[in-house]
């Protein structure tokens, strides 16, 4: 093999071996936790690249719009390396494909996530034979963790510092204070 077929050898695997290492965390993160962060750690050990997606087409109506969540989830990683925020429309696996990514983390709190998750998990890889599926579980101390749960307990008055960075905690009450008072 003369130099440059070699060299382009080279570069092609150092492509595949890169591709094979980045990884896609999707979710809506409305807001994000303490319990998302951990798996954003986890992640950031394990490959070289994690992009954490934010889906900016989700069904419910999310509390925070999708600028803000980025923008909560870009102050509460900042000191972590090796990862990115994005925003994706549409599939997940086509974002991944875009970006070269061949697998999505997804976090398991407790054996109540099993089905869902499962379930997307057999989705995805019928719909995508080269993406793979890598669940990561949360410190036991954030393995009750979530979105929806956090903003119940601000809305009804609690402290939630110790669920979610301050950054968010204070958003969390002024949004759910301005509406309760626009008493929606
Ligand atoms: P969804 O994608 O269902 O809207 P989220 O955006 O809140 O959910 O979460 C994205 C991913 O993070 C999901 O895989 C979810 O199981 C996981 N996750 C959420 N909260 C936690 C937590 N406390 N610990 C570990 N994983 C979590």
């Amino acid at each position: 093999m003369s130099a440059s077929p070699l060299r382009c050898e080279v570069a092609r695997l150092r492509r595949t071996r890169r591709a094979s290492r980045r990884a896609i965390y999707p979710g809506s993160f409305d807001p994000v936790t303490y319990g998302h962060i951990d798996v954003i750690e986890r992640a950031a050990h394990v490959f070289d690249e994690v992009i954490v997606a934010v889906a900016n087409n989700i069904q419910k109506k999310p509390l925070f719009d999708t600028r803000e969540r980025v923008a909560m989830l870009l102050e509460s990683t900042k000191s972590i390396k090796g990862i990115r925020i994005d925003v994706f429309d549409g599939l997940v696996i086509d974002f991944a494909h875009k970006n070269n990514a061949n697998v999505l983390i997804r976090g398991l709190r407790m054996v109540s996530d099993f089905e869902y998750e499962f379930q997307m998990a057999l989705t995805n890889r019928r719909l995508a034979e080269d993406i793979e599926t890598v669940f990561l579980m949360p410190s036991e101390g954030y393995s009750f963790l979530s979105s929806t749960l956090i903003k119940e307990a601000v809305s009804l008055g609690a402290d939630v510092s110790s669920f979610v960075p301050e950054d968010v905690a204070k958003r969390l009450k002024k949004r759910l204070s301005s509406r309760r008072r626009q008493g929606a």
